[in-house]
């Protein structure tokens, strides 16, 4: 470490897989040892284990691993056979991957507005947008509403429109496994769940991954095909178009032994979150949870309508921050072209130019975060007074 003003006091890590390493010990080098000993680094008994534990964690019936997030979205997508001409409503104020994937297989990713307290999908916008889908001539098919930074999105309120249209929801919870809506798991909610297992998320591996979860044994049995080239009773017999999508052997076995601490690292976000909340209530704008939801709080979000200065002058005290996201989707190169809920994106614009994300993971220390706190209540005197 460089000496720096900190003087004694250690870094604060926007997140911090160190320290969960740390934890683990010896445990995940043992893991990875096994599968180096057996050998089966594609498809071994560590990848079905991991399904079965998924499955039984979110209370689904079938979890299918692959390779990564944005792969379980396509995979997902073509297990239900989309492509032009269909509609798949999307929030735009998400990771590039939620649209991607429509627009991958030819669909027309439609986006549609969030509310601007929760970040996630306006189930009024979506309605709007489903009407001016089919007035364009376009098949509604699937909504993807996306949990952003870990809050499960308004299900009720969105199954309850896709119900009317007849359409598929899929779950982006690349964000938010072990979050609840209503006392029931993030993989429940939706008729698809589809989540990411990169590094950085709530529940990450060693390198990419994801997994599709479902209550449809059927859906699940397409996905595996599609997962291997769309393999019929063998890898030689394909009865569809698909894929090489699978997860690795290795990063299953890295995952069973983090799925054993994710309950209590969960927890721990959660006090993270209720110290930053009693801190900065006079402050910022803080995220709320409502009370029949809880949030896996894969990122703590403020918004600050100086977020830019709020942000510059935190670096300098050593606090790092990040903005996700700062551009819209549909504001975006790739995504211009497409369809848009009829009254625009407002929200979604606005929110973008205001959002700002502070240091979040389980082993953030009461001290740090006193830090963090006084770091923030220290910058905005300086914004408020330049
Ligand atoms: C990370 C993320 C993805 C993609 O996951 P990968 O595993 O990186 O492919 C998709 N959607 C959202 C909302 C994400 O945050």
């Amino acid at each position: 470490m460089t000496p720096t003003d900190r003087g004694e006091l250690p870094e604060i890590r926007f997140l911090d897989l160190a320290a969960q390493r740390e934890r683990l010990g010896g445990r995940i080098e043992d893991a990875i040892a096994r599968v180096l000993s057996h050998g089966q680094f594609i498809m071994g008994p560590e990848v079905a284990q991991l399904e079965g534990e998924l499955a039984r964690y979110s209370g689904v019936t079938d979890a299918v691993a692959c390779s990564s997030g944005t792969d379980a979205l396509v995979l997902a997508l073509m297990a239900w056979d989309l492509g032009p001409g269909d509609a798949v409503f999307v929030p735009s104020f998400t990771f590039a991957s939620t649209a991607e994937a429509v627009a991958l297989l030819g669909a027309a990713p439609v986006f549609v507005d969030i509310d601007a307290v929760s970040f996630n999908m306006d189930p009024g916008s979506l309605s709007a947008a489903v009407e001016h889908a089919r007035g364009a001539g376009l098949v509604p098919r699937a909504v993807i509403p996306v949990d952003l930074f870990g809050l499960p999105a308004r299900y009720a309120d969105i199954r309850a429109v896709a119900e009317t249209v007849g359409m598929r929801v899929l779950a982006d919870a690349a964000q938010s496994y072990g979050a609840t809506e209503g006392g029931r798991r993030v993989g429940a909610l939706a008729d698809a769940t589809c989540i990411s297992f990169f590094p950085s998320k709530p529940f990450g591996a060693y390198g990419d991954g994801g997994a599709v979860l479902t209550d449809d044994p059927g859906l699940a049995e397409r996905l595996r095909s599609v997962r291997v080239h769309g393999q019929g009773r063998d890898k030689y017999e394909n009865i569809r178009v698909g894929l090489n999508a699978r997860l690795d052997t290795i990063q299953a076995a890295v995952l069973l032994e983090k799925l054993t601490i994710l309950d209590e690292e969960l927890a721990a976000r959660d006090r993270v979150a209720s110290t930053y909340r009693t801190r900065l209530d006079h402050l910022v704008d803080n995220p709320t949870v409502p009370p029949d939801r809880t949030s896996a709080w894969a990122q703590y979000t403020i918004r600050s309508s100086g977020r830019d200065d709020l942000a510059r002058v935190l670096a300098g005290k050593e606090v790092p921050t990040a903005v996700y996201y700062r551009n819209p989707l549909h504001l975006s190169p790739a995504y211009a072209s497409f369809p848009r809920a009829p009254q625009g994106l407002p929200v979604t614009e606005e929110v973008a130019g205001q959002v700002l994300s502070l240091p979040m993971h389980p082993y953030l220390t009461d001290e740090a975060v006193d830090r963090i706190v006084d770091a923030l209540e220290a910058a905005a005197a300086d914004t408020a007074a330049s």
